[in-house]
């Protein structure tokens, strides 16, 4: 028998429908590329946003074509998200921070027809826009008086383009499995490759992404979405917000913990999100300023392990809650989300941090198992270390064009690529990339939990660990350290603060002091060009060794 339901399809445009109908009037507002703080909502965002579609449609723009977005968030940003979602075609959100060569190569295989960017990325597109064939007009995202004399071909400004038209559209029907968007990953060896959402998977993952237990988005929040559009949809925030009528206050450019703050401050948000580095800055600002946050209520740190230290001071010092989460591109992104379940709730101080420590449990929509090279599945034990896999609604199934073949086991799980174990409660705890851990004498050994132990120290700004060749031992952990500006620290000091920390045979092998350390374009550490600056560093314990 049949369910004798109607079929209320699930497709992006409907998000920004309900959010000019039920929030219309809630804020949205943007620090500009020209430099002005921007005010507007809902209501506008969505009207705007229907000119954007009727307007990729006079230019050509069918169901299924790539329009690329090279921008910041801003709410011309989020106009031309959803105004491209509504002319059926797939949103390309590309990434600024990667290198011209890859920027090139993601564009041409993603196929983009039309690129909209920002100021910004006017310059660094004219370089490479004669490697850029397919596309046929790029639509800057400013207004006339500030569009500067340009090469790119069919230069126009967003505000002139969608001036053209009245915005008396309908959206293009599209089905919910249709493709919606596109993201490449960050491709840390080989080529990036292509996810694609589709409608129907954004829009349960951020039905999914919002829940209590997960981002716990409500229209009385205000949101400051710092981790970029680009960055895999901006951890849902793109459509959850919206969806559940939560202002939205975006950063623009300016991402540095002076600007980060006046924003936090002035518009008194309650959510905010974004990768590690980006927090750094912001306590080192408001440490410098002695400054408070007493609006701010959550905070989601994922991209990358959030440190221990991290989490007490915004806690302990700020008053405000960490919500550790664990994701991928690949995975729409949100897959784990570190809320505190009622068995451990009412736990002392340091024990709530362990859990807090560890990236969170799956979401409604995501399934989860750890696994040997076998396929085996390992014990929930919170001991055993294995291949983290998932599966979900909102899981790639395949990359664009197949690139990389067949990428599910034979259940139809994805394998992450890390490393993890997950306890009996369901907290899943990333050990490492499967590529980063350091395999010493037949064991493994997690860099990111020496990581996070260095910079708990009061003097490291930041820590890296790779596994460095021994004689003896395979590989053993060579510590890298980035101190705090005008700090000094002896490698004595930081292992004696690490001692009793960590278990014996994890202590690192060596400590090197340096003034910087390569980041992907998603700001995760590029322990590739690590391992490559050091690939012929001898550890002193590997000449006592031999
Ligand atoms: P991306 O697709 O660029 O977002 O990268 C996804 C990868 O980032 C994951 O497979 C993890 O290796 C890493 N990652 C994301 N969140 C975390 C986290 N909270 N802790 C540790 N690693 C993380």
């Amino acid at each position: 028998m049949k369910g004798l339901m109607q079929d209320w399809s699930l497709v992006c445009h409907r998000i920004i429908d309900h959010a000019a109908i039920q929030y219309g009037k809630r804020k949205v507002v943007s620090r500009s590329i020209e430099g002005p703080i921007v005010e507007t909502n809902y209501a506008e965002i969505r009207k705007r946003a229907l000119k954007v579609a009727q307007r990729l449609v006079k230019d050509g723009i069918k169901p299924g074509d790539r329009v690329g977005t090279l921008a910041w968030n801003t709410w011309r940003h989020l106009e031309a998200w959803y105004g491209i979602l509504g002319a059926g075609a797939v949103y390309h959100t590309v990434n600024p921070r990667l290198f011209p060569d890859q920027l090139i190569y993601i564009i041409n295989h993603g196929g983009d027809r039309v690129m909209m960017t920002d100021l910004t990325f006017v310059p660094l597109l004219e370089k490479i826009a004669d490697k850029l064939p397919a596309i046929e007009r790029y639509v800057i995202l400013t207004d006339r008086a500030h569009l500067p004399q340009t090469t790119l071909k069919n230069a126009v400004a967003y505000e002139d383009w969608i001036g053209e038209v009245d915005g008396n559209f309908k959206w293009v029907a599209v089905d919910e499995n249709d493709a919606a968007g596109m993201c490449y990953t960050s491709g840390t060896t080989g080529n990036p490759k292509g996810v694609v959402y589709s409608h129907r998977s954004n829009v349960l993952h951020s039905l999914a992404a919002a829940m209590p237990d997960v981002l716990g988005l409500s229209s009385h929040d205000i949101v400051l979405p710092v981790v970029p559009l680009f960055h895999a949809n901006s951890w849902s925030l793109a459509f959850s917000a919206p969806m559940n009528g939560a202002a939205l206050i975006m950063p623009g450019a300016k991402l540095d913990g002076a600007s980060v703050y006046e924003l936090l401050d002035k518009y008194q948000v309650t959510v905010t999100a974004a990768v590690p580095t980006v927090w750094l800055m912001l306590l080192a600002h408001l440490e410098q300023h002695n400054l408070k946050l007493p609006h701010l209520e959550r905070v989601l740190i994922g991209g990358s392990a959030c440190p221990r230290a991290m989490m007490e001071k915004f806690q302990d010092k700020y008053d405000v809650r960490v919500t550790h989460a664990w994701g991928m591109t690949e995975m729409s992104p949100i897959g784990t989300a570190g809320q505190l379940k009622p068995e451990v709730a009412s736990l002392g101080h340091d024990a709530k941090l362990d859990v807090q420590e560890k990236q969170g449990y799956s979401l409604f929509t995501v399934e989860m198992k750890i696994t040997d090279d076998n396929n085996k599945e390992l014990p929930w034990d919170g001991k055993t270390f294995g291949r983290l896999k998932v599966k979900g609604v909102a899981v790639a199934s395949s990359y664009f064009k197949g690139e990389g073949g067949n990428i599910l086991d034979k259940d139809g799980f994805f394998d992450t690529g890390d490393v993890a174990t997950i306890d009996e409660l369901g907290y899943m705890k990333i050990t490492d990339r499967a590529k980063d851990v350091i395999k010493s004498g037949g064991e493994w050994i997690s860099s990111i939990d020496i990581e996070n132990i260095a910079v708990g120290h009061p003097d490291v700004a930041e820590a890296a660990v790779i596994g460095i060749v021994h004689p003896k031992w395979d590989e053993r952990p060579l510590l890298i350290i980035i101190p705090k500006k005008d700090k000094k620290i002896s490698k004595a000091d930081l292992l004696k603060f690490m001692e009793g920390k960590i278990a014996k045979w994890w202590m690192p092998d060596d400590v090197i002091f340096v003034d910087e350390i390569p980041h992907t374009a998603t700001g995760k550490i590029l322990k590739t060009a690590l391992r490559e600056q050091f690939r012929d560093y001898r550890l002193p314990t590997a000449t006592a060794a031999e």
